[in-house]
């Protein structure tokens, strides 16, 4: 069976030319920084965001924390959203390895962070106190529904981040999306940030890695830490081949992936049983809770669903998430809707 697969975008299997151009591509040893493929994807990928340079990561998660221990010292402070991956879903990598002590701070239903409550976050010199280091965003957020953070927005907190001598890093897993839903570039969108890790491995749809870019400075730490990670990788040309294929082409269709997501959302919104997440602005996701009518259990809603050829995973105690990508089509939607509205009948 053909299953359309809405558990995540992560789940995008490389095109055959990502396969192709991964067969043929120039490698070397990239400890040495020797690999001419990944060196040309770090050049690209800095200059598409309007950076100084980049490196290639073997995923977002070590991106974050590459970034989290280059701002901060042991014992300092991030502040962050409480609805944040690096908060919630990166195994406390940042305070188990780098002793960063997170402070969040509540995740509006936009996704943004109040900036008084920031303001009012970053701690004052008191030996009671720890050190303000960092502020970290989220863009596209995830868990407010795949929500994008306005290009003002990003600026006001860069200018604050800046008067009060803070770094500003974005976990961009999907800032691609966010750019393409707000129509700017992702250029403007990251400028006021000081550094910015991205996925390729998500709806850029290359089978592995992510992108950490900042200044040069940054970078050149990022990399020692990341050999100090065991991230240091030889051959990864391989990988990085699909990535640029990923910064090429799947940079701008995004859009279609959007469109389907509202599809999705305006097909379920019809749904009874369901009550629609519904953010100020739809990317590629699509959350909903279900109400009591729904007897069924999250499992066997997850088994119906794979009866009918569609794959879908849930995000809470009565929550699912939908996510669409470059291998959902306009059929896919159809069949997961009518799936969808069959099995909570059930
Ligand atoms: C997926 C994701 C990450 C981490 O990426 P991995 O490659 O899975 O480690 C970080 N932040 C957000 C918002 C994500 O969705």
């Amino acid at each position: 069976m053909e299953y359309v697969d809405l558990r995540s975008d992560t789940v995008t299997k490389p095109t055959p030319e990502m396969r192709e151009a991964m067969a043929k591509a120039e490698v070397g040893d990239d400890v040495y920084m020797d690999d001419p493929t990944i060196n040309a994807l770090q050049e690209k990928a800095a200059d598409m965001l309007g950076k100084e340079d980049s490196l290639f990561v073997p995923s977002g998660t070590m991106g974050n924390l590459l970034a989290l221990l280059v701002h901060c010292q042991r014992g300092d402070e991030a502040i962050m959203g409480d609805k944040s991956h690096i908060y919630l879903n990166e195994a406390g990598g940042s305070a188990a390895l780098g002793g960063i002590h997170p402070h969040p701070l509540k995740n509006q239903t936009d996704g943004t962070l109040l900036l008084d409550e920031i303001r009012a976050a970053i701690q004052t010199e008191d030996v009671h106190h720890t050190i303000t280091r960092l502020i970290c965003l989220e863009n596209t957020q995830n868990v407010c529904g795949g929500v994008p953070l306005s290009a003002d927005y990003m600026r006001a907190v860069g200018q604050l981040a800046r008067e009060n001598q803070l770094a500003l890093h974005v976990d961009g897993a999907r800032i691609f999306n966010a750019a393409a839903a707000l129509k700017v570039s992702v250029k403007d969108l990251v400028a006021p940030a000081d550094s910015v890790m991205f996925c390729l491995s998500k709806g850029l749809v290359a089978p592995v890695g992510s992108m950490l870019v900042g200044t040069k400075k940054f970078i050149n730490r990022a990399r020692h830490l990341r050999k100090m990670l065991g991230g240091g990788m030889r051959q990864a040309g391989i990988l990085a081949a699909a990535g640029l294929i990923s910064l090429d082409q799947m940079t701008t269709r995004l859009e279609q992936d959007h469109i389907r997501a509202q599809k999705l959302f305006d097909g379920l919104k019809e749904a009874r049983g369901l009550i629609l997440n519904e953010p100020p602005m739809l990317t590629n996701m699509v959350y909903f809770d279900l109400t009591d009518d729904v007897k069924l259990s999250l499992q066997q809603i997850v088994d119906e669903m794979k009866k009918r050829g569609v794959l879908v995973d849930w995000a809470g105690p009565r929550k699912f998430r939908l996510v669409t990508h470059y291998w959902v089509d306009d059929a896919g939607v159809e069949k997961a809707l009518q799936a969808m509205k069959e099995v909570i009948s059930l």
